[in-house]
């Protein structure tokens, strides 16, 4: 059997997986004092990127947001990373902030991206305070949700209802970290 390992450097290049880690947003309904986060607001004005970008940006006057889709709406997103995968297998890690606050446009990409062929898994990062009832018409088999707990914010029990609440609603694969 083939084995279409993602470091199996033996595969033609065309071949191989493409893993696709993408921080989509620094928005957070949560304030955890440990966050490696300084700012988790819609208007905070805090970027991580390196200092020459923030340089190159300020001299071209290009205002970036911390928001994925701030900067390009879900479609652009979607049909990039579509135009990725192309004649690939592709893994997606996606992670912020809270990647499900946005839900108009996170719901758009996780059922495109759920129904792209090439699309072998999705892995997501989520405090799990999200409402689950709202993906009802997502096809979740390749979703994995990575819930975390904070319980300065969500004790035990809330974090086990909420997975409860998530798993109720179709989400099958997910681990609490
Ligand atoms: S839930 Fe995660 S991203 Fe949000 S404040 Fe807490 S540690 Fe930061």
């Amino acid at each position: 059997m083939e084995n279409r390992h993602a470091w199996n450097f033996n595969e033609p290049l065309r071949k191989r997986t493409v893993i696709i880690d993408w921080l989509t947003t620094l928005w957070c309904n949560y304030r955890c004092s440990y966050c490696f986060q300084p700012e988790h607001g819609r208007h905070s004005k805090y970027i991580p990127r390196k200092r020459i970008t923030r340089i190159i940006n300020k001299i071209l006057g290009k205002q970036i947001s911390n928001h994925c889709f701030d900067n390009y709406p879900a479609k652009k997103w979607v049909e990039n990373i579509q135009k990725i995968a192309e004649g690939r297998k592709a893994v997606l890690s996606l992670t912020g902030g809270e990647p499900f606050l946005d839900r108009k446009n996170f719901h758009y990409v996780l059922k495109s991206l759920c129904e792209t062929e090439e699309v072998d898994n999705i892995k997501i990062d989520t405090n799990g305070s999200f409402a689950p009832e709202f993906y009802e018409d997502v096809n979740k088999e390749k979703i994995r949700l990575f819930v975390s707990f904070h319980p300065e914010y969500a004790g035990l029990e809330e974090c086990f209802n909420k997975v409860q609440r998530i798993i109720d609603n179709g989400f099958k694969r997910w681990w609490i970290l």
